[in-house]
This record gives structure tokens, sequence and C-alpha cells, in this order.
């Protein structure tokens, strides 16, 4: 697959459950290729940014400046990362190139669904998800005259998705905690640590082997060796974080 698309203002009718195979195909044969990348809503996740920025070889802070438009408008005051498209009459994606997406091995978890859309449902008494999908046709979009068959799976697979869904879901685990409505709005200082742990992994890793953290909590030394060499376990270890400092959720422990 080459590019594709991630519009993500969807209208309602451009949606419908799918419940077997669907036909899909983008490549640059297609006579709509690279159509979609422009003036579009794109959620990034902390996930996407660490992705992009280190495919990229950006630091965090370096990349956030230069490719993303925070939304605060989230009920209690979570920064919404989005990605900052061109200034111009045109409102291009930043990573659209000559012959498609420059970014592709790491474009967003939107990039990739495309033409699926994922709800989940969360069941807390039992700990385990359910999915359900959509298909999403958008007008414009001609990959769906050609093409193979896909299933749902097979997309999955083939879009890299699973590796993006558990550390997206992880993420949904913090901003939509069984605990928010016990606690209202973010301080300034729950912003701080937001933006630390999930979006500054440079930052979040002198914060962690820097200070007396890993002396005050139970963490397998394992677990501690990952997070050295691994910015993706420090960031799902900067998640548990998040839901045990904002929410008091038993995501950490501390020593007796
Ligand atoms: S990241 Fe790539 S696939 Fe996604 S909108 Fe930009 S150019 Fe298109
Ligand atoms: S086929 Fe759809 S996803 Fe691919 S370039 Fe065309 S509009 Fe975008």
């Amino acid at each position: 697959m080459a590019t594709t698309s991630a519009k993500q203002k969807i209208q309602h009718d451009q949606m419908a459950p799918l419940d077997g195979p669907f036909r899909f195909a983008c490549d640059p044969s297609v006579p709509c290729f690279k159509e979609c990348c422009r003036d579009l809503d794109l959620i990034l996740t902390p996930y996407d940014i660490l992705r992009l920025k280190q495919g990229i070889g950006l630091t965090s802070e370096t990349f956030i400046e230069r490719y993303v438009v925070w939304d605060f408008s989230h009920e209690m005051g979570f920064p919404t990362a989005k990605l900052k498209m061109s200034d111009d009459d045109s409102k291009l994606c930043p990573f659209l190139g000559k012959d498609g997406c420059d970014v592709y091995v790491n474009r967003p978890s939107a990039c990739r669904i495309y033409p699926l859309a994922r709800a989940t449902q969360k069941h807390a008494r039992f700990d385990r998800t359910t999915d359900a999908y959509f298909l999403v046709r958008e007008s414009h979009c001609k990959g769906f005259e050609r093409g193979r068959e896909w299933s749902i799976e097979e997309w999955k697979r083939d879009q890299g998705l699973d590796d993006y869904f558990e550390m997206n879901d992880l993420w949904t685990a913090v901003v939509c905690s069984p605990f928010k409505e016990r606690r209202g709005k973010l301080s300034d200082n729950d912003l701080k640590a937001v933006f630390m742990a999930a979006y500054n992994p440079e930052m979040f890793r002198k914060f962690v082997f820097h200070s007396s953290l890993l002396d005050r909590i139970v963490i397998d030394d394992g677990e501690v060796e990952k997070m050295k060499s691994s910015e993706r376990q420090l960031l799902k270890f900067g998640f548990a974080w998040l839901r045990f400092v904002l929410f008091g959720e038993s995501t950490i422990k501390l020593r007796d």
C-alpha cells in the first residue's frame, strides 16, 4: 500500500458497520493518489509522535514545535496533538512527498487504519476490550473500485496496526480512566506531568533515571533495563505512571 487517507472529520453517513471482507487498494495508479493528504484534522497519539520523531531523527521537542498544534477542548483538559498542515491554501500534510508519504514506515495510526474506523469498548470488570469496525467511504476516494479483498485481520496485519492499537489503547486508558469522575480538570502541574510522560520521552527519561522514583516503587529489574534501551517501553511506563499520579490507580506500587 502507498499513502492512505487520514481524514478524520468523518460524516456518519459515510460509515457503515463492517461484518465481512472489503475491497480496497491505494497506490500510485489510483486517480485520486495523494489527494487525501491535505486539510486534515489528524490526531497524533503519543505513540504516533514517538514513531514519527524517531523515524525523522528529531527530538520530541523539535518535532512538536515543527509539526504539532494543540487542542485543549477535552473535558478534563488533556492536550490533544494534531498534525500541522501547511499554512498556505493547499493545506498539505507536511509529510506528503513527490512519490507519496515520506514517512510511510512511521505514518500515524489514522493514516494506517483508513478506510476502516475502530470503536472499542472496555469491560472494566473483566479487564478486556471488544472492537467494532466500520468502513469509511469518502466520496472522493477511488480505492474501493479496485484491488483485492481484505478481511479486517489481514488489513490490520498489512498496516502494522496491532502495535499501534496496543500503545493507543494504553493512552486511552489514561484519558478515559474510570476514576476521572472523582477529580476535576487537570491542574498546571498535572499538565506538566502529561506533557513529560506522554510527549517528551527525553525529559521523562531524565526524571525516571535521575530522581528517587525507582527507589520508591516496586519495579522489575528487567523492566528497568528495557526502559533504558526502548522509548516505547518508557512510554508504556509513562502511561502507567500517569494513571497512578493523576487518578490514584494501582498501576504503580510504592515500596513499603
Ligand atoms: S502522514 Fe503520510 S499518509 Fe498521513 S496524511 Fe501525511 S502524507 Fe498522507
Ligand atoms: S485511494 Fe483513497 S486513500 Fe488512496 S489516495 Fe485515493 S483518496 Fe487517498
